[in-house]
């Protein structure tokens, strides 16, 4: 009986040792995870010194409380081919529905300045917004040809971010950069990097709002707390 239980005892512990080593082989460490260290030296412990009082779009449109007074290019979710193959798309591509000459990138909402990262042609501003309930989230410009402001600037929806590339400029670099990768963002731990290495659904939705339904749901004046989804 005594030789039983040995046995037994040994076999339950041989299976809970090989299911542990089973469990860690099947959990593959992201790339975000890979590369997140790499970022954090561009990213500024600040704390927003306003609360969100209002949503507008990131250019100077004729209203910018309008959704339709900016244009997407390229849709949230997508798969892409560029860089990582497959990664997904974690913003909208937009201009503004009618534009001519250099475009200004303007923050939708007040904030600080909480990461400038990348260079040419992927310069990117992230700004940390602080909302009435006291959660915070994150929006992202990237694809900036000038930077105007600098990491711990407090800035509000007039604030000059940076600019577009012009077509020309976008041209000469063989790309297709004349727009703004905007970015809305439940979260920051990744420094950034999830921007261009986000490879599933759960990860999207770890890190990121759909920004076209955020501008539709939340344009304009805040009242009691923002619609997020
Ligand atoms: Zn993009």
């Amino acid at each position: 009986m005594k030789t039983f239980t040995l046995i037994f005892i040994t076999s339950c512990l041989a299976i809970f040792l090989q299911a542990g080593k089973l469990q860690k082989k099947v959990i593959p460490q992201s790339y975000i995870d890979k590369d997140r260290s790499r970022w954090a030296p561009f990213y500024l412990e600040v704390w927003p010194s306003k609360t969100v009082d209002s949503w507008k779009v990131p250019f100077e449109t004729p209203d910018r409380y309008k959704f339709s007074s900016i244009k997407i290019i390229s849709k949230y979710g997508s798969p892409r081919l560029s860089y990582l193959k497959n990664h997904i798309h974690t913003a909208i591509d937009i201009i503004p529905a009618k534009s001519t000459g250099y475009i200004t990138v303007y923050p939708v909402a007040s904030g600080v300045v909480c990461s400038i990262h990348l260079d040419h042609p992927f310069k990117t501003v992230v700004v940390k917004h602080l909302l009435k309930d006291n959660t915070i989230i994150y929006t992202s410009y990237k694809h900036l040809q000038e930077i105007y402001v600098r990491n711990g600037l407090q800035i509000d929806q007039n604030t000059k971010l940076g600019r577009l590339y012009t077509h020309t400029e976008a041209q000469k670099l063989n790309g297709n950069y004349d727009h703004l990768h905007f970015e809305v963002r439940k979260s920051f731990d990744d420094f950034g990097c999830a921007s261009w290495l986000t490879m599933t659904r759960e990860e999207l939705n770890q890190y990121f709002y759909n920004p076209a339904d955020f501008l539709k749901q939340n344009l304009g004046i805040v009242k009691k707390t923002i619609n997020v989804y």
